[in-house]
């Protein structure tokens, strides 16, 4: 029987902590936390359609013990695993090759494993663009677009790629603003590639003030909370109702419950809002797609994820 969670001992003891598991396990979602991931729901899901004979599960991972869990994948006989909270920064030098978007994006949620060797690639980015549309009916490249938590692994990937998308504006809020200094560069610099860059500055960085982020909310269109507040179901909103307008649209990278406490907040005030689920099912399609060299099958991978949620 496949375990919900594998511990980083069992990953030192694999063959005999997976003794017997048939099919083999061959794919893995590695966070800490990472017992909330619904990743193997939609990616067993999606094995089983497609009439593979693998499976997926999640491996616990502190982040002291990152470099030695990613040495062991291919000799742990993995095809393939999604990198998660907090390790996606910290995994991208632990590969041997990064795809050009993800050393772009300075982060990689996926790991493929060819023969001896490691690719590291970002589909959180491309997962992102499809979510937006699919939740509400719009495009990055129109928006004016503030990312709470841009210095971590999700909110660089979503930072950057609303540059390549070429946002209208984007606003980067981080509680550790010094975390942001390396990626208004980068993000800076995409924008003055693109040649549109018009009036005024295209990127700013925003102190995680409540005053500074009413005031620039009023010249928001999307907010996106990219950090991990409201996973608990202690936290509260990371911001408050008060501060919303309703012609906002909030989307929220957390899919731990059907309304997060972003979204309640955002209900308070009038404005649309989305939990991170269609961000999930579309960087985990990519993903999919990267190890697997086929189509996703995307509406067996959605199914599970709505089943899941119940
Ligand atoms: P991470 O690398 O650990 O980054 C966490 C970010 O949140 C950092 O910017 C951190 O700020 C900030 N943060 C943490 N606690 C905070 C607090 N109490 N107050 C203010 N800011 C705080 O994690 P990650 O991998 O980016 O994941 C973040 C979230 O995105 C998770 O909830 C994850 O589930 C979600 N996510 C969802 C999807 C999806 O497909 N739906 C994909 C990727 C990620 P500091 O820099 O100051 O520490």
């Amino acid at each position: 029987m496949v375990k919900e969670v594998y511990s980083s001992s069992d990953w030192c003891a694999w063959s005999e902590s997976t003794a017997g598991i048939d099919p083999p396990i061959r794919f893995a979602v590695i966070g800490d936390p990472v017992e909330h991931s619904a990743s193997p729901a939609m990616h067993n899901a999606a094995l089983d359609k497609c009439g593979i004979a693998a499976r997926y599960t999640r491996l616990h991972i502190h982040p002291a013990e990152l470099p030695e869990a990613v040495k062991r994948l291919a000799s742990n006989g993995l095809s393939g695993v999604n990198i998660t909270i907090p390790h996606k920064a910290a995994a991208l030098p632990l590969v041997d090759r990064v795809d050009p978007h993800a050393a772009r994006i300075g982060a990689i949620n996926t790991i493929a494993v060819e023969g001896n060797g490691l690719l590291g690639y970002n589909t959180d980015g491309p997962g992102l663009v499809r979510a937006i549309r699919a939740e509400f009916g719009v495009d990055l490249r129109d928006l004016r677009i503030m990312i709470l938590g841009a210095g971590g692994g999700a909110g660089r990937a979503v930072a950057m790629q609303c540059a390549i998308e070429n946002c209208e504006r984007l606003v980067l809020v981080n509680r550790t603003a010094e975390k942001l200094t390396e990626l208004v560069s980068a993000a800076s610099l995409i924008f003055q590639s693109t040649r549109l860059i018009g009036p005024g500055q295209r990127v700013e960085v925003v102190p995680w003030d409540l005053e500074v982020l009413r005031f620039q909310l009023q010249q928001i269109d999307l907010v996106i909370n990219c950090t991990p507040i409201g996973m608990k179901r202690s936290d509260p909103s990371p911001i408050p109702a008060s501060i919303l307008d309703p012609s906002l649209m909030v989307y929220d990278t957390i899919y731990t419950s059907e309304r997060t406490r972003l979204m309640q907040a955002a209900d308070e005030a009038g404005a649309r809002s989305a939990n991170g689920l269609w961000m999930l099912l579309y960087q985990g399609a990519l993903a999919f797609e990267i190890w697997n060299t086929r189509e996703a099958p995307i509406d067996a991978m959605r199914a599970a994820l709505l089943a899941r949620r119940g």
